[in-house]
């Protein structure tokens, strides 16, 4: 996915873009590294994953503006955490595993973008969730003559290692034929907080993805609008524009 945030880049000014920097206090023209930097700006925008966010803002978090379903796990969030910061752990976050494997371009099962989605009911019976072949989307995300396979299981398993390897790989070759077996496990990423899941409506007004605290911070994230990269960018799109009308 770093291939987005490359493209976004493109046309920015030299070090407008300040990496491993973490964040530990923002309010609308300030924020405070962990390092103690403080850093000024006419207007700041929050964009971490919903958790993080909730902890920097504490009691500022704008809870009446989030929908009821978020709303809920919130207070309950704070509820439980009394004395303490509100934290992230009541809220509806999904695990996932990637598994990822490198074939020979002419035996892959598609040379078409599409994403290859379980259409079965949900049932431990079946571990694969969906299969995509991002290089067929982003050509420089394998040498020219392979296909990078990234196949997804939701939830929680006990299952881990090469023995979930074995076990994803049997289940492919129900999917694609027993080319598979020549499939070579390149590597297997477990997030345990990967993303919110996904219970609200996709939102229809543009403007449901602004959210603003009290004091002038501006938020945006996939969590104010769709669980997605089209939920984050349209997001980011909307605050933007929210910026620059303020600012000039
Ligand atoms: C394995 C996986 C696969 C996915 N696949 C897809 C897909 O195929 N299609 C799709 O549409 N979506 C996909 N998603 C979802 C998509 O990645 C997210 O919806 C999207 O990245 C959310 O963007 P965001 O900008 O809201 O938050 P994030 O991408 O989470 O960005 C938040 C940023 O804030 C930074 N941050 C956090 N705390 C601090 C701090 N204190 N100080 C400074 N920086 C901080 C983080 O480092 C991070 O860079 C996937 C997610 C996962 C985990």
């Amino acid at each position: 996915m770093a291939a987005i945030p490359k493209a976004l880049c493109v046309g920015l000014p030299k070090n407008a873009i300040r990496c491993n920097a973490t964040v530990s206090h923002i309010s609308r023209d300030e924020i405070v590294l962990s390092d103690g930097t403080h850093l000024h700006a006419k207007q700041t925008l929050l964009a971490t994953e919903i958790g993080t966010a909730m902890r920097l803002l504490g009691e500022r978090w704008p809870i009446e503006n989030i929908p009821s379903t978020i709303q809920t796990s919130i207070q309950t969030s704070i509820q439980t955490s009394k004395s303490k910061k509100p934290t992230a752990q009541v809220l509806p976050e999904q695990s996932t595993h990637c598994v990822y494997f490198s074939l020979d371009a002419a035996t892959a099962p598609t040379h078409t973008p599409i994403l290859f989605l379980e259409g079965n009911p949900p049932s431990r019976d079946w571990f694969i969730n969906h299969v995509a072949f991002p290089s067929l989307v982003q050509s420089s995300y394998a040498p020219k003559d392979k296909v990078l396979a990234s196949v997804n299981i939701l939830g929680k398993t006990d299952v881990q290692g090469q023995e979930l390897v074995r076990i994803v790989q049997h289940e492919l070759e129900a999917w694609f034929g027993w080319s598979v077996r020549h499939w070579k496990h390149l590597r297997t990423y477990s997030i345990p907080k990967a993303f919110l899941t996904p219970t609200l409506p996709i939102p229809i007004e543009e403007s449901f993805g602004i959210q603003t605290t009290a004091d002038g911070v501006i938020l945006c994230g996939d969590y104010t609008g769709t669980s997605s990269i089209e939920g984050a960018i349209q997001s980011g799109r909307i605050a933007a524009k929210r910026i620059i009308d303020e600012i000039h």
